[in-house]
Order: C-alpha cells, then structure tokens, then sequence
C-alpha cells in the first residue's frame, strides 16, 4: 500500500523509524528488533539508509522482512549525493522488485572533503527520477528550523516546494524539541502553497549523550524545559530515558491536540521505548 493513501485517511497515524545495521554480524539482531516494533502495529515503518550507500541492502532486507513478515508497510530511504547514477537506479529497481512502494528520496549529507560523486546536486532531482521509474509513493524531507546549510527559512522553503512540485507525496520533518517551531513553520510551508501531509518527525532522547549527536546533527534548538531535563537525568540512564519517552510522548499529546495528524518517531531500534510511547498515546491516536 501506498504510505499517502495511509496519510490521507483522515485519521491520526504513528510511525515508527529504525535504521540498518553497519555490519554483517549485527543484522539478525537489527532485524529482530525491528520486528518487535512493527509488532506494535505501527501505521508505518521507514528504513533508513546509510550514508554512501555501503548498506543499501540491509535496507531493503529489513524493509522485506517487516512487510513480508510483519504485515506493516515499509518506506525505504534512498540517498543520492555519495552514489552514482547507476547505483542509484539498480537500488530503484531493487526495491521495484521487491515490492517495496515507496522511498524516502534524499540528497544525503555531504562527506567531509566532497562527494566523489557528481551524479546529484539535490533530493528534487533524485524525486523526479523515482518519479519516472515506477509507481511509487514518494516522501521527503523537510527542517523546520531551516537545513543547516540553507541561507534563510524562506530559501529552504522554496527549495522545499521544488521537491513537492518534482513529485514528493508527502514530507517528513527533521526532530524539533518544540512544537511552536513545527507550528510556525507549517504555517510558513502551506503559506508557500505546499499542500502535501507533512508528518511531524519526533525524537525521544533517552540518553544524555544523545543530545549532543542531536544537536550536531540537525542543529535543532532546546527549549529551557527541555535543556532542564538534560541537565538534571543526562547521567542517569533509567532517569533520562523516563523522562525522555515522557517528554517525547507530551509533544505528541499536545501535537494531536493542536490538530496534527501524522507523527513519526525516531525509534532507534528501540523496541522498549517504542512501545512506551505507542502505551502513552494509545487512547489518544484512536
Ligand atoms: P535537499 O532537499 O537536496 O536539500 C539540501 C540543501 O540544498 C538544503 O539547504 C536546501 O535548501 C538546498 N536545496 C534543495 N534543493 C535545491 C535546489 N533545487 N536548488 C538550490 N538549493 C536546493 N540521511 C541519510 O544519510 N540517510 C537517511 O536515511 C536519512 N533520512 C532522513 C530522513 C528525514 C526525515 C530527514 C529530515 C533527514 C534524513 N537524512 C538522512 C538526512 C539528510 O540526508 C540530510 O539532512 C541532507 O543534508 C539533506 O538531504 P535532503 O534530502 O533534505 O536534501
């Protein structure tokens, strides 16, 4: 099934993301715990794709097994920057036959020292290769502080509208810690006239540590609440991971209530926190 035809049922959805494994030897165990999430009857599950393409079949292998095994629909991410074209579409055609529908089409981030690649500049041109490669669903990402590499807000939203008008179907945000910043920037994206579903991408830390990668990674603000909680758990594990499936679930209560109607989260292979969160909002996604 097609993740947009999920999206535009009309009702709440929650997600659930897992990424592949680096080696051989931690597959079975990346697979087992992917599984136990899709056990949770997410509406959806995505795969993500290791930078440089070096894991690509473990991203297609895990998306199989949790929609052949599992029963739950899979969304496998392709990245492009570090490959080739030729890989690009052997991996399209991978996924073409083996059933998978639909893909994350991403630019990826650029390697320290430049890509050795030239094949792709932006996700838009990746979008419109799917586009004309199958008939898949396409989704894509979207920053609601802005990509840390774009000049300003608007700049990066009118690049966002280029990927929407090469075929994106629907757009998933990078974290964000605080709602009015997803607020504000759906306010600016539909103001720009993109009208796909935008899913809120939601991150719950549960260890300190974590903070920091989060920060690096998406250049997301804190909020005082949420730097608080960091400051007083960050060095107790069982403390910091209560209070991050807590603060994670809240964003969600409260995102649901302001009228949001689909939620991803970034479950890091954790079936225990997945699960926690998926108990925290039971009631409230029905
Ligand atoms: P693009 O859309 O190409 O944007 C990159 C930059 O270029 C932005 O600053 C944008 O404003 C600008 N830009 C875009 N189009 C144009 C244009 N036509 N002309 C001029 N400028 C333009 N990384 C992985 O390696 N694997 C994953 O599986 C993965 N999954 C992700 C899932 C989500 C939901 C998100 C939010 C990110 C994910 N990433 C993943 C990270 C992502 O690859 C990086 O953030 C990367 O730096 C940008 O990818 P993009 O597809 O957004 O790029």
């Amino acid at each position: 099934m097609k993740i947009i035809d999920i999206l535009n049922q009309d009702k709440v959805t929650l997600s659930f993301e897992v990424f592949p494994p680096k080696l051989t030897k931690n597959y079975d165990d990346v697979a087992f715990k992917a599984k136990e999430i899709a056990k949770l009857h997410p509406d959806f599950m995505s795969v993500t794709y290791g930078a440089g393409g070096g894991t690509s079949e473990y991203t297609l292998n895990i998306a199989k097994e949790i929609k052949e095994q599992e029963n739950v629909e899979v969304m496998a991410h392709l990245t492009c920057v570090s490959s080739s074209k030729a890989h690009v579409h052997s991996m399209i055609n991978r996924l073409k036959e083996n059933h998978i529908e639909n893909i994350m089409a991403l630019r990826g981030d650029i390697p320290v020292g430049g890509s050795q690649f030239h094949d792709y500049q932006h996700a838009s041109e990746l979008i419109s290769e799917i586009k004309a490669s199958g008939d898949f669903c396409i989704g894509a990402a979207c920053y609601p502080e802005g990509h840390p590499e774009a000049s300003n807000k608007d700049m990066d939203i009118k690049n966002l509208k280029k990927k929407v008008d090469a075929g994106a179907d629907f757009l998933t945000t990078q974290m964000f810690f605080d709602n009015n910043v997803f607020y504000n920037f759906l306010f600016r994206a539909r103001e720009a006239g993109i009208d796909v579903p935008i899913v809120a991408g939601i991150m719950p830390i549960t260890r300190g540590i974590q903070v920091k990668r989060a920060r690096e990674l998406s250049g997301c603000s804190m909020p005082q609440r949420f730097i608080s909680m960091v400051d007083k758990f960050g060095d107790n594990d069982e403390a910091m991971k209560q209070a991050g499936i807590i603060y994670a679930s809240e964003q969600i209560i409260d995102l649901i209530a302001s009228g949001i109607q689909h939620i991803h989260v970034y479950s890091m292979n954790k079936p225990d926190v997945a699960k926690a969160i998926m108990e925290n909002v039971s009631e409230i996604i029905k």
